[in-house]
C-alpha cells in the first residue's frame, strides 16, 4: 500500500548530532550559556556545539534543510555568529512551515569539564531561545570513558532528539 500521500500532521521527530574539536583561546559556549574552560570550541560560528545539533533535531523533525544549508559555513556573515541567532533563524523557518517544537532531550558527550551544575541552565537558554517551557527541555552529560577525540579531551559532540507538532489543523 503507498503512503506518498500520507498528509503531515501531528507529532514528528527529529535528531542532530554535531562535535566540534576544542582549541585554545576560545570561549566554552553550550546551549547559549559560558562555561568556564581553559579551551572553547572552534568553528565558523562560536563553536556552540548543543545548540547546531537542538537546530537539526527540529529541523529535522520539520523536514527542513538543515543549519549547514542554511547558514553555509563559507558565508562570511556567518563568521563568528552567536548560535543562538542561528537557532532563533531556524525557528522561524520551523514556524513558516507550520511547526512548533514541543520537547528536546540533549545529550553532551564530553571528557571535560564537568557540566553537572549547568545542566539545568543549559537546558533553560535552549528553552527560551526555541520559545518552550523549561521543563521541556532535558540535558545530559556523558563522559566518553576516556575513548576517541572526546575521550581524549580533543573534541565535544552532542546527539539530540526534538518532537515537534504541526500547526496546520
Ligand atoms: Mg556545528
Amino acid at each position: 500500500m503507498s503512503n506518498t500521500e500520507t498528509k503531515v500532521s501531528g507529532f514528528r521527530v527529529g535528531i542532530g548530532t554535531d562535535i566540534h574539536r576544542l582549541g585554545e583561546n576560545r570561549k566554552l559556549v553550550l546551549g547559549g550559556i559560558d562555561i568556564p574552560f581553559d579551551k572553547g570550541l572552534v568553528g565558523h560560528s562560536d563553536g556552540d556545539v548543543l545548540l547546531h545539533a537542538v537546530a537539526d533535531a527540529i529541523l529535522g523533525a520539520c523536514g527542513l534543510p538543515d543549519i549547514g544549508d542554511l547558514f553555509p559555513d563559507t558565508d562570511p556573515q556567518f563568521k563568528g555568529i552567536d548560535s543562538r541567532v542561528l537557532v532563533q533563524r531556524a525557528m522561524e523557518k520551523v514556524a513558516a512551515a507550520g511547526f512548533l517544537p514541543h520537547n528536546i532531550d540533549c545529550v553532551v558527550h564530553a571528557e571535560q569539564p564537568k557540566l553537572t551544575e549547568y545542566k539545568k541552565s543549559m537546558a533553560a537558554s535552549i528553552a527560551a531561545i526555541v520559545g518552550i517551557p523549561a521543563d521541556a527541555v532535558c540535558v545530559k552529560a556523558k563522559t566518553n570513558e576516556g575513548l576517541g577525540p572526546v575521550g581524549s579531551g580533543d573534541a565535544i559532540a552532542t546527539t539530540v532528539v526534538a518532537m515537534v507538532v504541526s500547526t496546520n489543523k
